[in-house]
This record gives structure tokens, sequence and C-alpha cells, in this order.
């Protein structure tokens, strides 16, 4: 503990020795059906549109959410669902998948998002880790339900989500559709009433260092999580947006939204399975959204739509881009060309997820264009209820200057202080920060800037070498679909980077255009020993660069360096 807060721990404990008094405020539990309860009450008319996986789109609203999440709720009260059950979902954002998600909770089960762009083995291996009891899946996943059915001994109840005309033939003997799983139901169901401590929701990371580790979210970090999300410069949103999270409720919760639209009774827009650019201009525009997000890949699959088509965004006010690194075409693109606000942020799971935001404060508006760029390309600020700091190696605290990089650690109620089944073992420091994996510097205006994942970084003669820099530059070269920095042995530095580039279809470029591009933008010895073309960078199943496969592919890769080094 430092010393401020030690001190502070104990004035606490001699106050209550001296006979502390409580608040005298009502012990309302931060549990998340009060979420549902409020838009039900104060916004019961409110829209929700979704694009169905069956195809059409569907409109409803809150209240209906509300009615039909209590139907969900008494059905797996039938099923004899207790408290603390793990119902698992494999589901894209549907109004169906929101009505698990609250019916499960409001009884005190757990509800576990699957990912179902992890391969049917990883899939399998985290029902059997967490013991889901239910899996709710759409119709697009019955391929994988085949695969793992045989294999995952826990599960007792298999619901399809959608009706019985579009249920598909499976060699499951008591499959229930969803719709008449839940038909039957009575509306009437108590939710709630339990401690705000009680698990709520389960997420696995993705496992790219070991086996997948189970998040365990609680009612009352899910409940502040969605407070933090309301801040102005959070998200920010309100009952006059039209929202759109693109960002699947299986990757960190929908980064929220899931639970703050409506708990600010917004009109909410869900796009279901399509994420390609006309489908997503497609809600867009028709359902006039002014608030989305997403990852980075699917903006640019939208500009190009855009760019293809020459269509506009008249609608869309913010677009909040993160799960990677913003790249500066993207945020051009969208402020430049159609005016629309980028936020760029940064999180992760074990936040629930959100960490940062890039929201800008008078200083930096004060600043001359090319300058707010450079902020905006920032990880953004940590919201109230985000804690952050730099360390070195030894743990030692680093100064907010903008320049010095180190591990990122953080703390607050909706952060992770373990694994479920306590998977890692303790991943707190002494002062209880999480160690994020990430290598970031803060400036002195509260900025934060990752230069790396703490695995990816590119050790060279001592220094760190930002992997993410030098991919955002290469990226910026009109040819180039996609880039990825990785740091191969060299035994002069130890390790040098090696640039692997996707180009873009019908483009070319050589290795010393490539290099020519780069030259000048990053530090000289940051500059890549080699450069090699694939047809397909690898995508990990949360849309991020898959740097273990590009490490094995280019493993016996030989630098042109060494021998000059040698
Ligand atoms: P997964 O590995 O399952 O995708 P998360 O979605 O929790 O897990 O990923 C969190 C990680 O993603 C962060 O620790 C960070 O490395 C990376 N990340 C998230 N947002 C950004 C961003 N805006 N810029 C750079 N990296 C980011």
């Amino acid at each position: 503990m430092f010393g401020a807060d030690k001190k502070k721990a104990e004035a606490g404990v001699e106050s209550i020795k001296r006979g502390l008094i409580l608040g005298q405020m009502q012990g309302w539990q931060l549990t998340v059906d009060k979420i549902l309860d409020h838009a039900h009450q104060n916004h019961g008319h409110q829209e929700i549109v979704t694009r169905t996986v069956e195809g059409p789109i569907v409109r409803s609203t809150y209240s209906d959410l509300y009615w039909r999440a209590r139907q969900f709720s008494n059905a797996l009260l039938a099923d004899g669902v207790q408290p603390g059950d793990r119902i698992a979902t494999l589901a894209w954002n549907t109004t169906r998948h929101m009505e698990c998600w609250y019916g499960t909770m409001g009884i005190g089960a757990v509800l576990h998002t699957l990912n179902p762009r992890l391969f049917p083995e990883q899939i399998a291996w985290i029902i059997n880790h967490a013991e889901d009891t239910h899996i709710c899946y759409d119709i697009t996943f019955q391929p994988i339900i085949e695969a793992i059915k045989d294999k995952v001994p826990t599960v007792k109840r298999w619901i399809v989500l959608t009706d019985k005309a579009h249920r598909p033939p499976s060699p499951i003997a008591d499959l229930r559709n969803y719709e008449d799983y839940i038909g039957e139901q009575s509306k009437d169901v108590v939710w709630g009433n339990f401690p705000e401590d009680t698990a709520c929701g389960l997420c696995y990371t993705s496992g790219t260092t070991g086996d997948p580790k189970g998040v365990l979210y609680s009612h009352r970090s899910n409940v502040l999580h969605t407070l933090i999300t309301m801040q102005v410069d959070a998200l920010g949103c309100s009952a006059r947006d039209g929202i759109m999270p693109v960002v699947p409720m299986f990757h960190a919760n929908a980064w929220g939204i899931s639970l703050s639209a409506p708990a600010v009774g917004g009109k909410l827009v869900l796009p279901g399975a399509k994420m390609d650019g006309e489908s997503i201009y497609e809600m867009l525009d028709g359902e006039k959204v002014s608030f989305t997000a997403a990852v980075p890949t699917v903006w640019l699959m939208l500009l190009h739509y855009l760019e293809s088509t020459g269509k506009k965004l008249p609608y869309l006010k913010k677009v909040v881009i993160g799960g990677s690194a913003v790249p500066e075409r993207i945020l051009r693109a969208f402020e430049e060309n159609y005016d629309v606000e980028v936020i760029h942020a940064w999180g992760m799971t074990e936040m629930s997820p959100l960490g940062s935001l890039g929201a800008m404060t008078t200083p930096v508006l004060a600043q001359d264009h090319e300058s707010i760029v450079k902020y905006k390309l920032k990880q953004g600020r940590a919201p109230f209820g985000v804690e952050m700091k730099i360390t070195d190696d030894d743990g030692k605290e680093l100064p907010r200057d903008g320049r010095s990089a180190g591990h990122l650690l953080v703390r607050g109620p909706a952060v992770a202080k373990a694994y479920f089944k306590g998977a890692g073992g303790e991943i707190l420091d002494k002062d209880g920060f999480f160690d994020t994996g990430d290598v970031a510097n803060l400036d002195e205006l509260g900025y934060m800037q990752i230069t790396d994942r703490a695995k990816d970084v590119i050790k060279s003669g001592g220094e760190w070498i930002s992997s993410i820099d030098i991919e955002n530059f290469a990226v910026g070269h009109p040819a180039v679909a996609c880039a990825a920095a990785i740091g191969l042995p060299h035994p002069k530095w130890d390790e040098r980077p090696l640039l692997i580039i996707e180009l873009k279809p019908g483009q070319t470029a050589t290795r010393e255009d490539v290099l020519g591009y780069l030259n000048g933008k990053i530090a000289k010895w940051w500059m890549p020993d080699d450069v090699v073309f694939t047809d397909k960078i690898p995508l990990g199943a949360t849309g991020k660069i898959n740097k273990l496969v590009l490490r094995a592919t280019f493993k016996d890769h030989k630098l042109p360096t060494i021998q000059a080094a040698g």
C-alpha cells in the first residue's frame, strides 16, 4: 500500500474504534435487472430494431424485451436452473440474445458469452471449464453445435434462438426452439433480491497465452461499469441517440452497450450476423444511428463501401473504435470525409471492458488540427472509475511524461481481481493493481498510449521497439491492407523487426517501396530489417492480428542483416 493510502486506511480503522457513524442512505443493491426495470418503466416504448439471423429486420420495444426476458427466466426456472448456474450463449447481437442476458442475470444465474470465432475444440474446452448447463445458439452456429455436442457432458439443455419454422434439422433429440421454449411461460417472476456481489456474467479471454481464462463479472461491477460508460467523455449516449453496437455481445460484453443502452433509454439497433459494409450502412442510414462502436476491421469494410458508392453518413455523430489501435486513415476518413467524431477506446475483457477513451480536453482542442490528430490516435484517458499507472520491470512507477513506456496496470470496481476457478493464481500486485499485459506511456494530460503488448514488444539492443507504431505507419502506404511487425532473433541486437505485409487486392509494392515509405516516419533503429509479403495476415477470434501464428510461420526467415552483423 502507498504511504498515503496506508495512512488513510489506518485513519479509517481508528475512526471505527472511535465510533464511526454510517451513512443513512438506502442499500439499493446494484443489480442489472434494475437497468431493464428502468428501461421498461421510463422508456418502455423506445424502439429496438434487430436484423434477425433469419433475415428480416424486426421491431420491438424495451417493454417487449422486459416481458420476454421474464418468460425466459421462467423457462430456465422450469428447467431447474439454480442461482449460480451457467447459461451460455453462442449468438449475434439480437433482441433474443438480449432477452437471454437479462432473463438469466435477473434470477441470479450467470450468463456466459461464447465466442463463435474460436475453434470448436476451444469452445468445448471453455464450456467444460465453465460447466455450462444450457446453450442458447443462433441457427448460423449449428455446425459448431454438431461438432461439440458429444463433448460437453454438463450441458442439459440446447435452445436454438429461432421459432419452430426455422428450427434446423438436428440430431439433438430434445432441442428446443426459443419461441416455444419461452412461449408457454408466465411473465411473472421475481428478479434481483440477491446481494450485488452475486456473479452475473462470464466471459473467457481468447487464450493467446495458455488456456483461456474466465472473467466473472458481478452485478455490482456491471452496474458500476454501466455508470462509468454513461459519462459524457466515455460512451456518453443519451435517450436521443440511435445506438448500434456492432461489436458483438460475445466480445467483452459489446463494450458494455447491452447494459448502457437500456440504462439511458436510447433507440437500440442490433445488426445481427451481417457485418459487411453494405449491411452495416443499411442499418446506420435506415435507422438513423447516431452512435456506434466496433473494431477497426469493421470500419474498413464500411469505409470501402462508402468510397465505392459515394454514400454519406448524415445521421452518424460518434463512432467508438477499439480492440486494436485505430489506424490513422480510418480516423481521418471518418472525421475529415464524413464529419463523424472518432473516439479511440482501449480496454480488455478483464476490465468489463472499458479502460480509456479518447475524448478531447480543452488544452488539446486549443492546438492545431495535426496535433489533435496525434492525441486522437492515442488510446485516451481513464474515465472516473478506472485508475492507471505505468511501471518498470521492478514495479516502480514511471513518470507521466508521455515518453516513459512501461507495464500498464489498472485498478477499479469493474476490474477483475481473479480468474474463474482461480486460474492463473494471484493476478494483482500488492496495491491491488492488475497488470494488463500492455506496454504504454501516460502523458501530463492523462492520455495513455499503448506501444505494444508486453509479449509482442521487439527488444533490440536493450531498448523496446513498438510493433504497433511500425504497423500503424505501414498501413498508411496506399497499397497496404494490413501490416504486422514481429521480432526475430538477431545475434547482435537480440531481436530485430520483420515487417509482414498483406497488400490490397490488385495492388503491388516492393520491399524497397515500403521501407522508403517508412523512412523518416519512424526512428532509424526501428526500421524493419526485412519486409515480406503474404496473402493473408491471420486474425484471431476478436479480430486482432494473430502474432502467435505469424511467429511460427516466419520463425525460420533469415534476416538479411544477420550476415552483415556477423
Ligand atoms: P481478446 O484477446 O480476447 O481480444 P480483449 O478483447 O480483452 O481480449 O483484448 C484486450 C487487448 O486488446 C488489450 O490488452 C490490448 O492489447 C488490445 N487493445 C484493445 N484496445 C486497443 C486499442 N485501442 N489499441 C491497442 N490495443 C488495444
